[in-house]
């Protein structure tokens, strides 16, 4: 320490760190298709489409070949959505798809009767929309959902008689209407699932990333203790409340410098850490220990006495002194000082900071490994420069 910092400190060298690889998710908003929804009404459709080849093949005393056909090919259109659901292709496809349903379900409604309610998976398809056609393509979800309500209500009237003479007997007839229903349940409750499970996972990722959000910006990423942020909040809030009775104490390194030349500063980078965690250990949990800067920590030491504060620090510098640390093969030896003020009713944070920073610069030039507290004067001749 060549010259006094101020509250803002001079932090020696610059000094530039790697801060390490963040992981965690972090959500990004969704661009195609989910995949599993896109299976999930796929499988719908499919065995919808399965049924149908049954029932036309069997319903009938001369089996419509021409609708079998048409149910083949919905199967095959909606086994295409399984196999494509998690390519680059889904969501062209659910459009496709979508289209395709729609036109079916136009043929069998032409077919069958409004009775049989095929025209009631409109509805169902309708809402599909909302969680098979991904979200910024809304426009589109509304202009879909539209149209097929709109065939709904259309069906309802341009088929009130089936177009193609009516082969079955009404027992099955009923049957199938009740068949239809369901698909029309299935589908719906799928499509509520879906964007019920979507809004509280997106709900769970905004507030993880609020929460990763506050911890990166409250945190010292390479320590893990509060950076300067909460710190300076918390201070404030103190000036704000004329809290008094608080302490602030700057813990530096003592030839912190010349331990990085020796062992190189990725060492030194763990040696920083070794000391942020025997610190936070060594306060009360109402203390707050943050990373000031550089090999420089801050501690708040709310309602505290001078006796206390002198007690706490020299303890920590004593332990520190007398039990080094063993990072790599050999201890490192490490000595700490420390300057510290008490803010009294009339003083502001700044002032306190000032004071302990000056206190500090005392302890380096008094021969270091001490600890050093503000007296009434210094703080008076922090406030006179002022
Ligand atoms: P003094 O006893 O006066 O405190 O001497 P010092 O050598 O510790 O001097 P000072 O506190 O002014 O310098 C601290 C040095 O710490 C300067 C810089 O090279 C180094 N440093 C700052 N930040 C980091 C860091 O994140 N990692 C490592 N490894 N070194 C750092
Ligand atoms: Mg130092």
């Amino acid at each position: 320490m060549g010259e006094p910092q101020g509250a803002n400190g001079g932090r020696g060298d610059a000094y530039e760190f790697d801060a390490p690889a963040i992981t965690g998710e972090i959500p990004v908003p969704q661009e195609s298709t989910s995949p599993r929804a896109m299976v999930a009404f796929s499988l719908a459709g499919l065995a919808f489409g399965l049924f149908y080849v049954v029932w036309f093949l069997v319903a009938y005393p001369t089996p419509r070949w021409l609708m079998v056909a048409v149910s083949v090919l919905t199967v095959l259109v909606f086994s295409s959505g399984v196999a494509f659901a998690r390519t680059r292709f889904a969501t062209p496809l659910a459009i496709g798809i979508v289209t395709f349903a729609a036109f079916i379900l136009l043929v069998y409604t032409a077919v069958l009767s409004t009775d049989s309610s095929v025209h009631m998976l409109y509805l169902a398809a309708g809402f599909a929309m909302l969680a098979l056609f991904p979200e910024p393509l809304w426009r589109l979800r509304i202009v879909y959902a539209g149209a097929m309500i709109t065939l709904v209500v259309a069906c309802e009237f341009l088929f009130a008689e089936p177009a193609v003479e009516h082969l079955v007997e009404v027992g099955r007839d009923s049957i199938l209407a009740a068949a239809n229903r369901l698909w029309t349940v299935v589908v719906v409750a799928m499509g509520m699932g879906i964007v019920l499970y979507r809004s509280t996972r997106r709900q769970r990722d905004l507030s993880g990333a609020a929460e990763l959000g506050e911890y990166l910006a409250s945190t010292d990423v390479m320590t893990g203790i509060a950076n300067r942020r909460p710190v300076l909040a918390q201070l404030h809030e103190f000036d704000d409340e004329k809290v008094s009775r608080y302490a602030v104490a700057i813990i530096d390194i003592d030839g912190f410098k010349a331990i990085n030349d020796r062992l190189g500063h990725e060492e030194g980078d763990a040696l920083i850490s070794a000391i942020a965690r025997r610190l936070r250990a060594h306060f009360r949990q109402t203390d707050l220990v943050s990373r000031w800067g550089g090999d420089e920590f801050l501690v708040v030491l709310p309602n505290i006495t001078r006796e206390e504060l002198f007690s706490v620090l020299d303890r920590l510098r004593m332990s520190v002194a007398t039990s080094p640390f063993s990072l790599g093969a050999d201890p490192i030896a490490v000595t700490l000082s420390a300057g510290a003020a008490i803010a009294g009713a009339e003083d502001n944070s700044r002032e306190v900071i000032r004071a302990a920073d000056l206190a500090l610069y005392t302890a380096k030039h008094t021969g270091r490994n001490r600890v050093v507290l503000a007296d009434d004067s210094t703080i008076e001749a922090v406030q006179v420069q002022h």
